[in-house]
């Protein structure tokens, strides 16, 4: 092993949280050694997740808006799909980007070490280099060790039974894909398939796709999946796989008990946590069952100088939430004074159409028995959408009845995710109804709709 090294903080993990961590402690002056098991920095996110994913559903967009153009009365011919050019272009994306980071991280003299770390002490830990083992000593730490995907323990060793990031790695576009999970992943990647030629299945164990946001919300998203895919199977389980010639895959729904054959199956049903790989207990940190290190509002786990972030400290498992927690606990261990305290972490799904909901749902305030008034705006009054030829969307706004406050937001449609971000300004701003429908909305553009809400709620919406 190498002579010891010493790190004032050292960062476990170099995804969005890790490199965001990193780079502002070492703004605030400190000298910091940044950690990943990968070769490229990013983490999940740059390199097997939100990035690659984006570039895939770019070019299942192009497919799909040229299928959809003889409807507009322009068609083109079918597609023809070069495999590798389009593995290229999402390997450039990626690259651009985790270089990118590379070159920010020497510009601030962070120390890259790539390795799989390990605690062995409150102020040490082992890395696995490429070179060998290597002890590095610190003063204080961030794990920012992420996620992986879950692995159904009763599928058989196939490859032909793949996860988020064998999906990603587009080796073949196959026939027949079963999806498993209805989450934001699985049908992002369905999307994926289906524009390069799959047919597609979805089996959901819930009795919604996409969990999470409400289900007024993503009833288009259900509508449309559900002319174009071969199936969208709620409220079912897979049951067993057997790998023959064909996948042959046992369900268990509502209507009973079937079999079906696939030639992928694309599981999507979540992920773990990173934290119990870390033997983050030999630092006296203590890691949940399910592997999450619990944190307070500056971040620190049990041990006060070590803080978690990101995916490792449990839901959500977002990018955005992983560096604004970055950022306070950087902050935190430089010693200012600072605390994640988010009114509204928007989640969004980049389906077509896509779904985005921030603050309270519907279903949340229902729960709680909250007093609220709901207003909707359909897309099939906005122009712009129409001449999108997209009118199944929808805006959707809590408003509290008392204060007028804007509670929570949800859109589907045609960059819903961009769209959100003003809901998510006015929730942060605790805004109320009146600023967003006094707020001049461009026309003809889609965010027209918040504004609608609004004016729906003031009693002052006019015809269109
Ligand atoms: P990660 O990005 O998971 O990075 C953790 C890093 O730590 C990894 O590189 C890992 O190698 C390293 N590591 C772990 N343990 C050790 C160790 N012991 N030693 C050294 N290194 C270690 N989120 C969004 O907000 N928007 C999206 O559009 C989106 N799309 C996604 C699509 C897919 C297919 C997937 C899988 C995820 C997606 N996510 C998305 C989720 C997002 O990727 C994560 O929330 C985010 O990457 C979490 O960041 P993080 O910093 O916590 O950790």
């Amino acid at each position: 092993p190498s002579p010891q090294a010493h790190a004032e903080l050292l960062v476990i993990g170099a995804g969005p949280g890790g490199y965001t961590a990193a780079f502002r402690a070492a703004d605030l002056g400190r000298k910091v050694t940044l950690i990943d098991a990968r070769p490229t920095l990013g983490g999940v996110c740059l390199n097997i997740g939100c990035i690659p994913s984006k570039a895939l559903l770019h070019v299942a967009k192009l497919i799909g808006d040229a299928a959809e153009g003889a409807a507009h009365g322009v068609r083109f011919g079918p597609p023809q799909i070069d495999l590798g050019a389009v593995r290229d272009w999402k390997d450039q994306v990626v690259g651009k980007l985790t270089g990118g980071l590379a070159g920010l991280a020497r510009r601030r003299k962070v120390t890259i070490v790539q390795g799989m770390a390990r605690f062995t002490g409150p102020h040490e830990v082992e890395v696995e280099t490429p070179d060998g083992s290597r002890r590095i000593r610190f003063d204080q730490a961030i794990i920012a060790a992420g996620s992986s995907p879950v692995r159904l323990p009763f599928l058989p060793d196939d490859p032909r039974i793949i996860d988020s990031t064998g999906a990603l790695e587009l080796k073949q576009v196959p026939q027949r894909l079963l999806v498993l999970g209805g989450g934001i992943i699985g049908l992002e990647m369905a999307q994926v398939y289906h524009a390069l030629g799959s047919r597609i299945t979805i089996a959901e164990r819930l009795d919604q796709i996409i969990p999470g946001a409400d289900k007024d919300i993503v009833k288009p998203l259900m509508s449309r999946i559900s002319a174009r895919y071969d199936a969208v199977h709620l409220e079912t389980n897979m049951r067993a796989v057997e790998a023959g010639e064909t996948l042959t895959v046992s369900f268990e729904g509502k209507t009973g008990n079937w079999q079906a054959g696939y030639d992928a199956i694309l599981v999507a049903v979540g992920r773990r946590l990173n934290g119990a790989r870390l033997a983050a207990e030999a630092a006296g940190v203590t890691v949940s069952d399910q592997g999450f290190i619990p944190v307070d509002a500056q971040m620190r786990s049990s041990q006060p100088h070590i803080f978690a972030i990101g995916d490792v400290v449990g839901q959500p498992m977002l990018a955005h939430k992983a560096t604004h927690e970055a950022k306070i606990a950087a902050e935190v261990a430089c010693g200012h004074k600072a605390g994640f305290d988010p009114v509204a972490i928007p989640s969004v799904a980049y389906t077509d159409p896509e779904i985005a909901w921030a603050g309270l749902t519907e279903a949340q305030a229902r729960t709680q028995g909250r007093e609220l008034r709901v207003e909707r705006f359909p897309w099939a009054a906005s122009g712009r959408a129409l001449s999108m030829g997209r009118g199944e969307g929808l805006t959707k706004v809590l408003f509290d009845p008392d204060s007028s406050r804007i509670l929570g937001a949800a859109i589907t449609g045609p960059n819903a995710g961009e769209l959100l971000a003003e809901a998510v300004l006015a929730i942060e701003m605790a805004a109320d109804a009146a600023d967003l429908a006094l707020t001049i909305h461009p026309h003809p553009t889609l965010s027209e709709t918040l504004g609608f809400t609004a004016e729906a709620f003031e009693g002052t919406l006019t015809d269109l």
